[in-house]
């Protein structure tokens, strides 16, 4: 029998460490030969401390909210009485929030104790990186990347074999492969749960594709805000190296990669891949004019490929399962699985893995629960900053790159804030405005005095001081931002005023009119 306690960020934040604290101690007044494990984030964060308690025969009973007070009944019960603590176990209806989704990435996540590599190479862990090493060439595992249709996760859904085939093409001494961990999307957290949950996936999906680009040094630029992840990502890389599947002539095949981290200071613009490559060298991280791209010229100078964490880590995945089998989940031109963080306004916030493909109401109510409260909802913002509002009559969009890109928001890294009948749509672009304004490096005149003047308009209508003439104002200065904008940070800066002014005009209209 094994107790196991979710300690991603979300349990922790919840007391997780205290429950474990509290098994423990019982376990122990009780002298029974029981272990309390760790494992990462499941995805239902709104039940988290999670505890899943394995008997000897392998069956699970996932306990929810376990506060400290409830140890003692669930241990009495369940560890002792052999009999499961019904009351705080979780209900069919959670159970479903999990069991409707697919799960390629999150596949371990909430199942193995991820500063156990012992546990990773359970589930088929390091075996795709073993039958590369084997049995393929680069090109072959480029041309299986290229079948499965994997495109960036990270917001701009690039095809990721382009990417690795056009560093392999490129000749250099020294290659690079960057891991972009540099989450910094205001209501996202599907990289952190990865790389809290699961580091092995992401150092075997990085060591995959610097065999399959030549690259033989990678990076880890990970936001600093991330500790766990960061600690994680350290057990992960010295079990790697201890077991010699990272570093030099790794499985005696002579191919040599390693990986270091590098903290991120907290620059939104170092997503931004030619920033982070600044960052990377000691610069400010700005970004740079491209090209030359980094698939030239990147970090120092050399062939450099920059991914995020989970395009990575679907990568050992689609090489042990094969490209089509990837490719056979959601639709002809988005392919595969796509994580989503579900927050704001709903019941089950959390985190989704669907095929693409889904429609936003499948998410937000079917495996979301709907909105809290039971409020009506009225806008889901997706891609974050840069992406916009999509309305409530926009519900039956399947959630792919093109769709969503048609209703003028985008998929992005996959944060989904869901919004109620009192969210005020003009506050919601205040907000996200104020962030890109922000977070703007200040080298280009529009996004950096542009994005200022739009948040004072802005300012200006939600205090119910707004005039005539303001709306076209914004929309003028949107258009002028975009254009004069040298990085995705500026041009797309505008998104989130765009789409509420075109979905939820009447609410400018209302403020500055009516004085609402
Ligand atoms: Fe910096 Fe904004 Fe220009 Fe990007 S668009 S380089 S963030 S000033």
């Amino acid at each position: 029998m094994k107790v196991v306690v979710g300690q991603g960020s979300c349990g922790v934040a919840t007391g997780a460490k205290k429950t474990a604290a509290e098994f423990e101690r019982q376990i122990a007044d009780r002298h029974l030969d029981i272990k309390v494990d760790i494992t990462g984030c499941v995805g239902t964060c709104y039940l988290e401390p999670i505890v899943d308690i394995y008997d000897d025969d392998g069956h699970m009973t996932r306990y929810v909210k376990v506060h400290p007070d409830k140890v003692e009944k669930i241990v009495e019960d369940h560890l002792v009485g052999n009999k499961a603590a019904n009351e705080y176990a979780i209900s069919d209806e959670d159970k479903q929030f999990v069991q409707k989704q697919q799960r390629v990435v999150l596949r371990n996540c909430g199942v193995i104790n991820p500063e156990d590599i012992e546990e990773y190479i359970s589930m088929n862990g390091y075996k795709a990186i073993e039958k590369v090493l084997s049995s393929m060439t680069p090109d072959e595992v480029i041309e299986e990347i290229k079948i499965s249709g994997l495109r960036g996760r990270g917001g701009a859904g690039f095809p990721t074999w382009f990417k690795w085939n056009a560093a392999k093409q490129n000749s250099g001494d020294q290659k690079y492969l960057v891991c972009n961990a540099d989450e910094g999307d205001p209501g996202a957290f599907m990289d952190r749960s990865v790389l809290e949950g699961d580091p092995h996936s992401l150092l075997e999906g990085m060591i995959i594709g610097g065999y399959a680009m030549g690259a033989t040094q990678g990076v880890i630029y990970c936001r600093a805000e991330y500790p766990l992840a960061i600690k994680r990502l350290e057990i992960a890389m010295a079990q790697a190296r201890e077991r010699g599947f990272l570093g030099k002539n790794i499985f005696g095949s002579g191919f040599d990669f390693d990986i270091y981290i590098k903290a991120g200071a907290g620059a939104f613009v170092c997503g931004e891949e030619t920033a982070l490559i600044a960052s990377l060298e000691g610069e400010r991280g700005m970004p740079r004019l491209k090209p030359p791209f980094p698939a030239a010229k990147g970090f120092w100078q050399k062939p450099t490929d920059i991914n995020n964490v989970e395009t990575l880590a679907n990568v050992p995945w689609i090489i042990y399962n094969g490209g089509r089998a990837f490719g056979a989940m959601g639709t002809e031109k988005s392919k595969g699985t796509k994580v989503f963080a579900l927050a704001g306004k709903i019941k089950k916030g959390g985190l989704v893995e669907v095929p693409m493909g889904l429609t936003l109401k499948e998410v937000i109510f079917g495996i979301g629960g709907g909105i809290k409260n039971d409020r009506k909802f009225k806008a889901v913002q997706m891609g974050g900053p840069s992406g916009g509002c999509i309305p409530a009559e926009l519900i039956d969009t399947p959630v792919t790159y093109e769709d969503i890109n048609k209703t003028g928001a985008i998929v992005g890294s996959g944060g989904m804030i869901v919004m109620d009948e009192d969210t005020c749509m003009v506050d919601m672009a205040r907000y996200f405005l104020n962030f890109t304004r922000d977070e703007s490096c200040g080298k280009c005149n529009y996004c950096r005095i542009g994005t200022k003047r739009m948040l004072e308009i802005l300012e200006r209508i939600t205090e119910g001081k707004g005039k005539d003439g303001d709306i076209e104002l914004l929309e003028e200065l949107a258009v002028k931002i975009k254009d004069g904008s040298m990085c995705g940070l500026g041009q797309t800066a505008p998104n989130p005023v765009l789409t509420t002014l075109k979905y939820f005009r009447n609410e400018y209209e209302d403020h500055i009119y009516n004085k609402k």
